[in-house]
């Protein structure tokens, strides 16, 4: 559902993606780990369009990401993207944050974004807080708000870059749980995150990127335990 081949990106001179190729199967979740500017965040960015690339081929479900920005708006649809900061509008409820984008960009009726909404706070877990402003929320609930707002488009891919690294410690386990079951019910997902618990446990397949380049790639099992090339020993070293 995504094959992104041989993509390559500059800002300015600096090469940040140096020919990186990735074929991620539908229902698959895919977990990318990497030192600090490795270019993970800008990778993933590429697959709904918030980057830019300059060379290569990206194709989001049969879609292909051209370069005069055509497609935007369906790829936008199709790809669903969760951040490190949670990016609310703060002056916006919960269920309206939510619904925002199926009413204004899928054109869906006010009362049926809405049920969509309640629907999806359900599933992450925060029901009882849809008329808060995020404002009011953790860290883990509003990160999980952020989830049920990107579902809310119906995505058929969801990103998420490092989800849960803004987060205090006992927040952590309510986001990736809401992202376990997201894979559990067969969401296709790349996720960039350092938390080795969830990439062992639902990761069909764990990657090491580093200076632009994709260096290893393994199930988990094979990623943590016995580790192919010398940097993913190293990075591991590092993390674990
Ligand atoms: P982190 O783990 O810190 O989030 P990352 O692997 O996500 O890192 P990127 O954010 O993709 O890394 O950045 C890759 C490199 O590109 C970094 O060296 C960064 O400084 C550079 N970079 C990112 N965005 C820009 C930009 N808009 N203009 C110029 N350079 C940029
Ligand atoms: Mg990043």
């Amino acid at each position: 559902i995504i094959v992104a081949e041989d993509v390559h990106k500059w800002y300015g001179k600096f090469h940040v993606l140096q020919g990186v190729s990735l074929t991620v199967n539908r229902g698959e979740v895919v977990v990318l780990m990497g030192p600090s500017g490795s270019g993970k965040s800008t990778f993933i960015r590429t697959f709904n369009a918030l980057e830019e690339y300059q060379q290569g081929k990206i194709e989001i479900d049969g879609i292909t990401l051209s370069h005069d920005l055509r497609n935007i708006e369906t790829i936008r649809k199709e790809v669903g993207m969760v951040f490190q900061q949670f990016n609310l509008f703060p002056h916006l409820t919960v269920l309206q944050n939510i619904s925002l984008a199926p009413i204004w960009v899928r054109r869906s009726p006010k009362a049926k974004a809405e049920e969509l909404a309640m629907q999806l706070l359900e599933r992450v877990g925060i029901l009882e807080q849809a008329q808060k402003y995020p404002g009011q929320l953790s860290g883990g609930q509003q990160q999980r708000v952020a989830i049920a707002r990107a579902l809310a488009m119906q995505p058929k891919i969801m990103l998420f870059d490092e989800p849960t690294s803004a987060l205090d410690p006992e927040m952590v386990r309510e986001v990736l749980d809401v992202m376990r079951g997201l894979a559990r019910d067969g969401m296709t997902m790349v996720v960039v995150t350092h938390e080795v618990g969830f990439a062992r446990e639902v990761a069909d397949r764990v990657i090491l990127m580093d200076s632009g380049s994709l260096v290893e790639s393994a199930t988990p099992d094979a990623f943590f335990s016995h580790p192919k090339e010398e940097r993913t020993r190293k990075f591991l070293s590092q993390i674990l």
